[in-house]
């Protein structure tokens, strides 16, 4: 189906009954409606968080290559209730570069939508933390192909090797730790 709103994902049927979706026009939008139930299923973006691990002394961001996508993002992924937008964040952040965290050292510091590269649009809430409260080695583990630490610069360099809008993210990020320290 086509609509004329950003959409989260199209369901073709529906979640309810399996009868395929219809659209309804509701408040001047076209919105996904199942005939059957009567009920429209609205658009929400789905929400993903992830975490920025600023390296102070290098000036540098962690980042890796999805395997799924080919392109760079924050570590970051759905967050899965009971957990805490936070404990999405540390467990993404071990899933994807063996690096741990405490949930509680990470500071809330972006929240957006955006548009994931295989087509969903995503309510993204973003952390930022020093890479000196994190403990283990870097290395690359479920879904990711290249772990690596980017200046903002070499980030910006190449932006179309990462997931639109991350690049700003990896900049503010070093920023919001207070900046590259020199003295580290
Ligand atoms: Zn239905």
């Amino acid at each position: 189906m086509t609509g004329d709103a950003p959409s989260a994902y199209e369901a073709a049927y529906c979640p309810r009954c399996g009868t395929e979706t219809d659209e309804k026009r509701i408040d001047g939008r076209l919105r996904c409606w199942c005939p059957e139930c009567d009920v429209v299923h609205w658009r929400a973006a789905v929400p993903v968080v992830g975490v920025a691990v600023v390296d102070r002394a290098a000036g540098t961001v962690l980042a890796f290559e999805h395997d799924r996508t080919g392109k760079f993002d924050l570590p970051s992924g759905h967050q899965e209730l009971p957990e805490s937008a936070a404990e999405t964040a540390a467990r993404e952040l071990r899933e994807e570069t063996n690096l741990a965290v405490d949930p509680d050292a990470l500071e809330l510091f972006d929240v957006t939508v955006k548009r994931h590269p295989l087509g969903r649009y995503n309510f993204s809430t973003t952390f930022v933390v020093a890479a000196s409260e994190t403990t283990g080695d870097v290395e690359p583990e479920t879904d990711a192909d290249v772990v690596e630490w980017t200046t903002p610069t070499d980030a910006a360099a190449r932006e179309s090797a990462f997931v639109p809008g991350v690049v700003d993210v990896i900049e503010a990020a070093v920023d919001a730790v207070g900046g590259v320290d020199d003295t580290a």
